[in-house]
């Protein structure tokens, strides 16, 4: 179909927050290689507060949603994914306005919207073994798909499929944001913990869509 309404928007943070449960360990495993060991850990409280903020009443429309979401992510979630997953979540409601329901090309602003902010907040560029380098080229799918007259879940299964070799491609590299950064060339050989979960959440995206 054209179009997505919000609960299915809600199933995506609903199956995103089931995803980072699932896989805490393996997120934690990434970062105990070249970080602090704590993603999986704090995206798995993060995405239960937001899920749990939510089950008290879940708002009508998309900027009062994403404004919770982001807001919980930034006061659950310590260090750099917190801010940085909490603006993408505010940066999204603030594109997307007052609507209860988006077409393709208000979710793709809207996602667009979110991975600005991300950049804007953390000056993350390609190449820097970030979430940036799974969420830009899964947002290029999208739009990409969209233009060429995908359905917003057809575009989403695009954006995640390029999302997961953006994250696959941060292996080898050296990392130039973040804790990794302070390894050097020891942080080579280890996916980004952040570009995992950032395919995982347009993996998630991809699957709440299609259903
Ligand atoms: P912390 O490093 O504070 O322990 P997390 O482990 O939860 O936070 O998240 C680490 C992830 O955050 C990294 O794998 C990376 O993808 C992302 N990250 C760190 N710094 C930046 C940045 N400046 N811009 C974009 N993403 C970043
Ligand atoms: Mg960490
Ligand atoms: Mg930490």
């Amino acid at each position: 179909t054209a179009t997505v309404p919000l609960d299915r928007l809600v199933s995506w943070l609903g199956g995103y927050r089931d995803a980072v449960i699932e896989q805490r360990a393996y997120l934690t495993e990434l970062d105990s290689a070249i970080g602090d060991a704590d993603h999986g850990a704090n995206m798995a409280r993060g995405m239960t507060a937001v899920m749990d903020k939510l089950g008290a009443g879940v708002p009508a429309t998309a900027d009062e949603l994403f404004k919770s979401v982001g807001m919980t992510l930034v006061t659950s979630v310590g260090g750099a994914s917190g801010p940085l997953y909490g603006t993408f979540f505010l940066r999204m409601g603030m594109s997307a306005g007052a609507i209860a329901e988006f077409d393709g090309a208000a979710l793709a602003a809207a996602l667009r919207a979110g991975l600005d902010g991300i950049v804007a907040r953390g000056k993350a560029e390609a190449g820097d073994k970030t979430m940036f380098d799974a969420l830009a080229p899964g947002l290029g799918a999208f739009d990409a798909a969209l233009a060429e007259g995908a359905s917003p879940a057809e575009a989403a299964a695009a954006a995640a499929t390029a999302a997961e070799a953006g994250r696959d491609a941060t292996k080898p590299w050296v990392a130039r944001k973040g804790r990794a950064s302070y390894l050097g060339e020891r942080s080579a050989g280890h996916l980004d913990p952040g570009a995992a979960s950032s395919a995982l959440l347009l993996r998630c995206l991809a699957d709440a869509l299609g259903s």
